[in-house]
């Protein structure tokens, strides 16, 4: 195959996998299909509360919530934004909205009341479902509110359990929307290569396909019997699509928790007997240097896989991990929002397994290839290049952005992930650098121009730069290079407290330096890399 970009254009890798079919539903039908014999067991369960959903209650539910939706007006490509901690009910709201027509949204709800609003103004949202906590934080952005709440239900918003039941009366009179498979189902928010975060606007059909790559190798038997620990938030794809709708797909039951903390996420894996658990790379080091764990009877853990995804994971913690919990599998995977999730992932022994440190393999009806950032020519494999991706994963592009859609998907249709990795001979891949701004705190996006335009706000600062700094903790943390106007008195400290008076807690800028001027090429772009290695530099040598 060659191109235009690529004339040369034979280094295209496809998944080792024999391809599957896609079905032609949405997504809400494609995950429910199959309900009736597993109706009575349990979908969703709060770890902490015990408050818990059946299959039967879920599809009773999303039925209801999707016909109160079309009921007040939600019509087909609506956005709905949701401000909710990961609850019992998230499947329900996120398939429910997804089966009204509507376009699910999911937004952190540790933002501040100003960033949740970027997201509800840049998505154009009709409506809000969020819960009592968060409700004085979205009350005037001039959209209706539902409230999820068991409390006093609140006079100035919609109360979802009256609308549940307003639902429950529609009748069968409000006929399904005719939804095809090529709608929007879902608009998360990424920052993608470059600028600030952005609606990604993914179909029925991109989910659906890529549930039907990463589930591929599950068989009969494991219908109804896998447990997976819910505590990736369901805000991010990887929650949405990897935890909540593959486990309804699967008919097993999701282990609901909304907050990290060491104690009560071992106790849950033990009483709830997780047997899968998806987490990303700081739960892996929590795990093997926090002496609380020593607290525990490991031998009645009954986890089978852990998956770590959304950040690179230390070879040296992988090991550490592996003699601490033996007989537990790690499934590394790599995944980005703009592919609908799960792109490369590591499977396990029954499916040939990949090497330690790599991402994975290419996962079925995938096509990869690596590309030299600089001529756009693919590479052989051993060699490192942009990793870019060609499925029915790939988003539709950027909401109202054509600019940075045309940028990130080429007329041939690959997706440029703005990471830097190659495939051996095996077809395992790995991930080895990252070239686009996004910084990754803890596995949460920060995107690198959000911060500097706040920063810029600041009436004592010139010019500033934010760059990641590798930290063991996080992975990576914000770090602001600032060149303050003359005179001006601020300390470091008083920069950083600026930031974290404006962002939510996972955005503050964690490190500061002074600086006379920012690099910047010829065309004005930020000479990233080059500070990134100043700022490394000071680190070893204050
Ligand atoms: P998000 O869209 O928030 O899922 O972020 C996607 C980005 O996270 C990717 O483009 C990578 O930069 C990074 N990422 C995800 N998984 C991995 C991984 N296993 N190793 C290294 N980086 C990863």
């Amino acid at each position: 195959e060659s191109s235009a970009r690529d004339p040369v254009g034979n280094h295209i890798f496809g998944s080792r996998f024999p391809s599957v079919p896609v079905p032609n539903v949405t997504l809400p039908n494609f995950v429910l299909q199959g309900w009736e014999p597993h109706a009575d067991r349990v979908a969703f369960v709060e770890a902490v509360s015990g408050k818990a959903f059946t299959h039967g209650d879920v599809v009773r539910d999303v039925r209801r919530l999707s016909k109160a939706l079309m009921a007040i007006g939600i019509r087909k490509g609506h956005v709905v934004v949701v401000v909710l901690p990961n609850v019992a009910e998230y499947g329900i709201v996120v398939l429910g909205v997804m089966a009204s027509g509507g376009v699910f949204s999911g937004a952190n709800p540790t933002m501040h009341a100003l960033e949740i609003k970027k997201q509800v103004e840049a998505a154009d949202a009709k409506l809000i479902i969020t819960d009592g906590p968060n409700y004085e934080k979205v009350r005037n952005f001039g959209i209706p509110v539902i409230v999820l709440d068991d409390g006093e239900p609140i006079p100035t918003a919609m109360n979802w359990k009256d609308l549940l039941l307003a639902g429950e009366k529609a009748g069968p009179k409000e006929e399904e929307p005719p939804l095809r498979q090529d709608d929007l189902c879902a608009l998360p928010f990424s920052s993608g290569t470059t600028g600030l975060s952005k609606g990604v606007m993914l179909t029925h059909r991109n989910l659906v396909a890529n549930l039907c790559s990463t589930l591929f190798s599950v068989t009969p038997e494991m219908i109804g019997q896998v447990t997976t620990l819910g505590l990736i938030p369901f805000f991010h794809i990887y929650g949405t699509t990897g935890i909540c709708c593959a486990t309804v797909k699967n008919k097993g039951k999701v282990v609901v928790m909304n907050r990290y903390d060491l104690r009560t996420f071992i106790s849950a894996l033990i009483t709830h007997e997780v047997t899968f658990a998806p987490i990303v790379p700081p739960i892996i080091l929590n795990l093997v240097k926090n002496p609380i764990v020593e607290e525990f009877d490991l031998s009645k853990l009954k986890l089978a896989a852990v998956m770590t995804a959304a950040a690179p994971l230390a070879p040296e913690i992988l090991s550490a991990f592996e003699a601490k919990f033996p007989g537990v599998l790690v499934q590394e995977a790599y995944g980005l929002t703009e592919h609908s999730c799960i792109t490369l992932s590591h499977l396990g022994p029954a499916h040939g397994s990949a090497k330690k440190n790599s991402v994975g393999q290419i996962l079925p009806n995938l096509e990869v290839k690596f590309v030299d950032p600089d001529t756009g020519l693919s590479l052989p494999r051993n060699t490192p290049g942009e990793l870019c991706v060609r499925s029915q994963c790939v988003m539709q592009g950027y909401y109202n952005n054509k600019e940075e859609t045309s940028r990130t998907i080429d007329e041939d249709g690959w997706l440029h992930t703005g990471d830097i990795g190659y495939i051996d001979d095996d077809g395992d891949v790995f991930i080895v650098d990252r070239i686009k701004e996004l910084i990754k705190y803890k596995g949460f996006q920060v995107a690198p121009a959000e911060l500097e335009a706040i920063l810029l706000g600041h009436p004592s600062v010139d010019d500033v730069a934010v760059v990641p700094l590798p930290d063991e903790e996080a992975g990576e943390v914000p770090a602001a290079c600032v060149v303050l106007s003359q005179g001006a008195t601020e300390s470091e400290e008083d920069i950083m407290k600026f930031v974290a008076s404006n962002v939510a807690g996972y955005k503050k800028v964690r490190a500061v330096q002074f600086v006379e001027s920012i690099p910047k090429s010829p065309s004005g772009k930020i000479l990233r890399r080059l500070l990134r290695d100043m700022l490394l530099e000071k680190v070893k040598n204050p």
